[in-house]
């Protein structure tokens, strides 16, 4: 079997282009004792990879220059000599982005696909699902009749989370870059959807659907939403911090806020983490996803580039708003 893969020519400051990767075409071997071989069937694109193009070690390793770019990834297994997966088994992997590989059958996790399908497993029912669960229920501690501000609302995590806050019995703001995307907040029920491309000042129109502010807010976005969230947050409010997307393509550090004086002023707790540290409250959210889901409160969405060569444009459309909802490479 022959495979497309993607790989990383150059590690880069500031935003990606095409010629930061090549694709690849490459023979892949007949699985040997322990391996089993696998084609994908999509694979996932993720903000958190724009760091690992650096070339800095942070929490996690960079990616290596002319190697296949690791991460997410589902698949069917074609031939098997590993016991435990078999042939038409659905597997998921960080084997990434490529159309198949032959690896071993330990790195793999064998996925249910009769229920959900395959992909879900790269967004509400995998990581996606599951930082967005972890930053209300752990970080954040949502509780019914609050107010909580999601930013990025119609992203992969945002659009899951507002419709878990919901499913809490929260109060839920939502902003999002388009009158489209507005649209398509209130079509999952988020209560006050919010175009920051279209207001000059985000706090007040925090303020204007939610005169005493806000209980919570959930950090997908970094810069002047954070900002705004200092402001528009109440005494003893919280902030899980999860990612800050408008900063990851800046080639410098810059200074994010001059306000964060608030801090102290209203005794605001604000919290980063990382989903990876969380996954011992994996059986809940299993749990109450389930549930959720059961009763029809939460309706993923999806948009979807067709062909591993697809996958850096892809990516790059993270950082330009391109999606709605869990970007994926159908393979
Ligand atoms: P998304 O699906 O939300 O995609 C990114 C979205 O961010 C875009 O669709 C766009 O929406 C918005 N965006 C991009 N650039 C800007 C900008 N400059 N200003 C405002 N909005 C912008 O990605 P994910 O759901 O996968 O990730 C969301 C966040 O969560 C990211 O910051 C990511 O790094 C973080 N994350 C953190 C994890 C952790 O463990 N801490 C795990 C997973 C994700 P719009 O059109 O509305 O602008």
């Amino acid at each position: 079997m022959k495979s497309r893969e993607v790989h990383l020519n150059e590690y880069l400051k500031g935003a990606p282009s095409a010629s930061n990767y090549s694709v690849v075409e490459v023979d892949v071997p007949a699985p040997a004792d322990g391996e089993v071989t696998v084609r994908n069937s999509y694979i996932s694109v993720d903000p958190y990879m724009r760091g690992r193009m650096s070339g800095i070690k942070t929490y996690i390793d960079p990616f290596q220059i002319g190697a296949v770019m690791d991460g997410g990834a589902v698949g069917e297994v074609t031939a098997s000599n590993f016991d435990g997966l078999e042939v038409g088994d659905h597997v998921m992997s960080m084997h990434g982005w490529r159309e198949g590989y032959t690896k071993p059958g330990n790195s793999l996790m064998k996925i249910d696909t009769s229920i959900l399908p395959a992909q879900a497993y790269l967004g509400v029912a995998g990581l996606t699902g599951m930082t967005a669960y972890v930053g209300l229920k752990r970080i954040i501690n949502l509780q019914a009749g609050e107010t909580l501000w999601m930013s990025a609302g119609a992203g992969a995590v945002g659009s899951v989370g507002a419709q878990f806050a919901k499913a809490m019995g929260a109060t839920v703001i939502a902003t999002a870059g388009g009158a489209e995307k507005c649209e398509y907040l209130k079509s999952i029920g988020v209560d006050h959807a919010i175009d920051y491309k279209a207001t000059d000042n985000l706090a007040d129109a925090i303020r204007e659907v939610s005169p005493k502010g806000i209980d919570a807010y959930f950090e997908n976005v970094g810069g002047p939403h954070f900002t705004a969230a200092l402001e528009t947050l109440t005494g003893r409010g919280r902030m899980a911090v999860c990612g800050m997307i408008h900063r990851y393509n800046d080639a410098e550090p810059s200074m994010i806020a001059d306000n964060l004086t608030y801090i102290i002023g209203k005794s605001l707790k604000i919290e980063g983490f990382i989903v990876s540290d969380h996954m011992d409250i994996q059986g809940d959210f299993i749990k109450d996803l389930t549930e959720w889901m059961m009763a029809g409160k939460i309706n993923p969405a999806e948009t979807i580039l067709e062909g591993i060569e697809k996958a850096p444009e892809a990516f790059t459309g993270l950082f330009e708003g391109k999606n709605t909802g869990k970007m994926l490479v159908k393979i």
